[in-house]
């Protein structure tokens, strides 16, 4: 583990173009439940019911409710992994985060330039009168109840990917060139699996990319990075920065 995170830090130090892949997993270590897996957010609600763009139009209200556990009840703050991309950004190195999370952690964090492959949960706008609401104003609504615009519509929805709608195609577009312009590549917390995660670390390495991952478990992917780390990204990132710190001190810049 410490050979590994030396040699991340190693790859991390002579960047001039790394970019960050974030998945739930990030998200997890601040509190926010994961969708998939045997105790993922799917085993308790319907995905087709609370997050398809079908059951929206039936019922926004259901999303909503759905919204309110994840949103509010939660009360999420960035972790020290969010921090450390963050950090790793001010240096200099990280020149990009490409994320599927919606939370907005990683702007909270510090992190300026960040592709939200699924969007995000900062605006809203209303499908019937066109007003646009930012989170704060809909986070207020969701605590004291109801969700619904001023012109008394309920269809409120979030500039998220709802299932059964497409990935925003700029975004994703500029995701891509990120990650054929990087020179090393880290993954943290994403086991790879949903399109186009498991994609952008294939762009990156046919472009000339180091890889790096970071994750609780093994992927299917594993064998494409040269690093390979297995555990808490809260932990091992703020470990990778300082010992990046520690390098560049070394070399005087
Ligand atoms: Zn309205």
């Amino acid at each position: 583990m410490e050979d590994s995170i030396r040699r991340a830090a190693e790859l991390l130090a002579r960047a001039k173009h790394a970019v960050v892949f974030t998945g739930a997993g990030v998200s997890a270590e601040s509190g926010i439940p994961t969708f998939r897996g045997s105790d993922g957010l799917w085993s308790r609600y319907d995905s087709e019911e609370v997050a398809s763009i079908y059951g929206f139009k039936r019922n926004p209200k259901a999303f909503w409710d759905f919204a309110r556990e994840l949103m509010v009840k939660v009360k999420a703050e960035p972790n020290p992994a969010h921090h450390a991309i963050a950090e790793l950004e001010r240096m200099g190195i990280v020149k990009a985060v490409i994320t599927q999370n919606i939370d907005m952690l990683h702007q909270r964090a510090g992190s300026s330039r960040v592709y939200e492959l699924h969007g995000s949960m900062e605006l809203v706008d209303c499908l019937d009168c066109g007003r646009v609401y930012r989170w704060d104003d809909i986070e207020g609504m969701l605590v004291e109840g109801e969700v619904r615009c001023e012109c008394g519509s309920l269809y409120l929805k979030p500039r998220v990917v709802l299932f059964g709608e497409q990935l925003p195609a700029a975004t994703l577009s500029a995701a891509i060139e990120e990650s054929k312009r990087s020179d090393v590549f880290v993954v943290v917390g994403s086991s790879l699996v949903v399109y186009p995660a498991a994609h952008l670390p294939v762009y990156a390495k046919s472009s000339g990319a180091r890889l790096i991952i970071i994750n609780a478990e093994e992927t299917h992917a594993d064998h494409l990075f040269d690093v390979v780390i297995h555990g808490m990204a809260g932990k091992i990132l703020p470990k990778v920065v300082e010992e990046v710190r520690r390098l560049r001190g070394l070399n005087g810049d």
